[in-house]
């Protein structure tokens, strides 16, 4: 027990589980040929009669999105399964007009898998216990002072993938760290674009808290998070506030909370008066999904390079960890290191066109092959980091050849030895107590000299090369 705990409290270990809705990649919705896109549009015009369930509306199913969940089984470590099957599951809400959900329950479309978080450089392993296909709802909102409620379609049918972790998660780093990872994956194995802000992909957590080793305590249930901030921010509260509660002797109630990302704490949504009974039956209007060998190998050959690979090929860049993490999060800047390192194949100007791209990310909008030409300009010498930094800002606002524009900017470096062997010289015989000072083995008085031989230079000498010139000529 650690001393600022007094020795009465008991400890309380935490069990976490997590839901993960993720938006699949597709044009269309998850049954019918209607744009699925909602950003931007005007309410209730991205449906049709399937949408908003009219009698006789036959739903079709949307092929990619069968195609981006058997990716995404093998993306998470799992096998699709050959067979899986459609449900109905009933709800009564306004924003659901056929009274029922199109989801799988059974027989999901995959079983099994895990994905693996780093947690201050231990692995561990999160296991998922089922994938399924499932329609999202519409949106109801509620005008603030108003006796209505609004109802907008558009999200009606919009093809989801319901990822369900085993409950391994036992801190709120744990569960930041897998909803990272598991957005990471989903969006590099392109089953989503990862849109967080518009939520697609949101995060339902399951928090119980117990002082009994293998005994699981009362679960609360923190629906439709959409940051990993607020799933660690959440977590975090509802072990305090359970813990608590167990320590005053009160009960924890079954319940849905909300979270509010103001307050940053979770506050009472609805109860559970008795286990849903959602009346799942068999969806007769879709046949079982069967699924050829050969459709599932051509989807796992078509597999896009996933986040594991990705800093696995990076690690011999032997940069921080964390700057991998950075540019991960950022893919299109990941794209174009990716890019660098497949035409150069060069370790070093990978490693610089990571950090070039992570300060200055508008060098991205530069075509690749200029780029190029800068981080071969740095590596033979003729740019110093802080020139090139500035030829990359002139090339980002004007259409012309990097080695211009550093010849025009008077950026290049004097890297010509014999010119440089005669300023070398002249510093040199200009200042004897500084030649004396190197003799001795002063280290310092070798940066004086170079220095003033960049002055000479206007700024523009060769550093190394200027350094390896006067300790030539004073043979030391
Ligand atoms: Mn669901």
């Amino acid at each position: 027990m650690t001393p600022n705990v007094p020795a009465t409290k008991t400890t309380y270990l935490p069990t976490i589980g997590i839901e993960c809705h993720v938006q699949l990649n597709t044009k269309t919705k998850l049954f019918a040929a209607v744009g699925n896109d909602a950003r931007g549009a005007s309410p209730n015009t991205l449906i049709s009669h399937i949408c908003v369930g009219m009698p006789g509306a036959l739903p079709v199913l949307n092929e990619k999105a069968v195609e981006l969940a058997v990716g995404a089984a093998f993306a998470l470590n799992s096998q699709p399964q050959a067979f899986s099957k459609f449900d109905r599951k009933h709800y009564f809400y306004p924003d659901l007009p056929k009274g029922y959900q199109i989801t799988q329950y059974d027989q999901p479309i995959a079983k099994g898998g895990y994905v693996e978080i780093e947690i201050e450089g231990e692995k561990k392993k999160v296991g998922i216990t089922r994938v399924h296909l499932e329609e999202d709802a519409g949106k109801t909102t509620h005008p603030e002072g108003m006796d209505f409620s609004l109802i907008d379609l558009n999200r009606a049918g919009t093809p989801l993938l319901e990822i369900v972790s085993e409950p391994e998660i036992y801190s709120p780093a744990e569960a930041k760290a897998y909803a990272r990872e598991l957005w990471l994956v989903m969006k590099y194995a392109q089953v989503t674009d990862g849109d967080l802000y518009h939520g697609h992909v949101r995060f339902d957590v399951n928090i119980s808290v117990s002082d009994k080793p293998g005994m699981l305590g009362t679960r609360t249930e923190i629906k439709n998070l959409n940051s990993f901030r607020s799933v660690a921010g959440a977590v975090e509260y509802e072990i305090k506030r359970q813990a608590e509660l167990l320590e005053k002797n009160e009960v924890i109630v079954q319940e849905t909370r909300g979270w509010d990302e103001v307050k940053q704490k979770t506050t009472p949504q609805r109860q559970k008066e008795e286990a849903h009974d959602y009346r799942y039956m068999p969806e007769p209007d879709i046949p079982p999904l069967k699924l050829s060998a050969s459709f599932i190998s051509k989807v796992k050959e078509g597999l896009p390079e996933l986040p594991s690979s990705i800093r696995e090929s990076l690690s011999e860049l032997q940069v921080d960890p964390k700057v991998i993490e950075d540019i991960l999060d950022r893919e299109e800047l990941l794209d174009r290191v990716l890019e660098v390192k497949r035409i150069t194949k060069s370790t070093e100007h990978t490693r610089r066109v990571l950090f070039q791209l992570l300060d200055d990310p508008d060098s991205l909008s530069i075509h690749v092959k200029d780029q190029i030409k800068v981080l071969e300009m740095i590596s033979i010498g003729e740019l110093s980091s802080t020139a090139a930094k500035a030829v990359l800002k002139e090339r980002i606002k004007i259409e012309e050849d990097p080695r211009l524009i550093a010849e025009r900017m008077n950026l290049l470096q004097i890297s010509n030895e014999s010119e440089l062997e005669i300023m070398v010289r002249e510093v040199l015989a200009d200042n004897p107590t500084a030649v004396a000072d190197v003799k001795k083995g002063e280290a310092k008085a070798v940066g004086f000299l170079v220095g003033q031989v960049m002055k000479k230079a206007q700024g523009k000498a060769n550093p190394e090369i200027t350094k390896r010139l006067i300790k030539k000529q004073l043979d030391v």
